[in-house]
């Protein structure tokens, strides 16, 4: 292996030890036969290792919109796609090889009836993700709600109507992209995943995205943007503005449970979508 690929790999491996991934790691090793990692308890989860990785990448990584260089694999966009060149330096997520022939179904096989973090403990259903697994667009909420623990599916209770609405005003209907959470069980009272929550679930996030191979990812709120972006920032230093993951397009903007709490912020999001519409070539829905 080339030895900077190496060194980025060790690093990440490191980190990923730190940050309670090490379930992840010895569940994707017994299935390749290796030897299995040794679990790490989950209060060392909640050590300082996360607030200081997220310190290290607090900025998220902008790119110019229009006039960037393409790279190898979006060379071959259509010229309403601008492409978006990685940033250097190193990022956790940057450094995590893909799984190779990786698929939404055998990811959610090694999910399974998972209890690698305490949300585990009050969740009804595993609320995977949803839509097609070859989507050009995945949304990324933040975690299941009372309705889709409930029905075991993603953005499925008031603000899932909402983002409903919103797709089919993109013209596309909701079985045209890919709808997933950062966390795949619900938080107690609908507070927002903790970081070792993030730390332990996002791994799976990661793979669902690098199999679909989205053109665009589209953050909904904060929790989504803030963990592929690896950034401490509020989500109104970046919202609407074109980022770069792994090299896909990203952008974030708000949350459709906002919208249902500021609806005079729907006008900002439908900005963001045709932002999205633009680089997929989507007209609107007539009406
Ligand atoms: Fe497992 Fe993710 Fe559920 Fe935690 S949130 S128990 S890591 S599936």
């Amino acid at each position: 292996m080339d030895p900077t690929k190496r060194a980025r790999v060790e690093a990440w491996l490191q980190y990923a030890d730190e940050l309670g991934f090490s379930p992840f790691n010895r569940d994707r090793a017994s299935k390749s036969g290796e030897t299995a990692a040794v679990p790490q308890p989950q209060a060392e989860v909640q050590s300082s290792a996360q607030p200081q990785m997220m310190a290290a990448a607090a900025a998220p990584r902008r790119v110019p919109a229009p006039s960037a260089v393409p790279s190898a694999r979006q060379a071959s966009a259509p010229s309403a796609a601008p492409v978006l060149p990685a940033s250097p330096g190193f990022s956790l997520f940057d450094a995590a090889e893909r799984v190779p022939d990786d698929t939404l179904p055998r990811i959610r096989e090694d999910i399974g009836e998972c209890t690698r973090c305490k949300l585990h403990t009050g969740r009804t259903k595993i609320v995977f993700g949803v839509g097609n697994p070859k989507a050009e667009l995945v949304f990324v909420g933040e975690g299941p709600g009372h309705d889709e623990d409930i029905q075991g599916e993603p953005f499925v209770g008031r603000a899932g109507k909402l983002l409903t609405q919103m797709i089919e005003a993109m013209g596309l209907q909701r079985a045209d992209v890919y709808i997933c959470n950062v966390v795949k069980c619900r938080p107690p009272e609908n507070r927002l995943p903790e970081r070792d929550e993030i730390a332990t679930c996002s791994p799976f996030l990661l793979r669902q995205i690098d199999a679909i191979r989205p053109k665009v990812i589209c953050c909904l709120g904060a929790c989504a943007a803030q963990t592929l972006l690896q950034t401490t920032q509020g989500i109104s230093r970046f919202r609407g503005e074109w980022m770069d993951f792994r090299g896909t397009k990203l952008i974030a903007t708000y949350h459709p449970a906002y919208l249902l709490r500021n609806p005079p912020a729907k006008s900002e999001v439908w900005k963001d979508l045709q932002k999205v519409m633009a680089v997929l070539g989507l007209q609107p829905k007539r009406k």
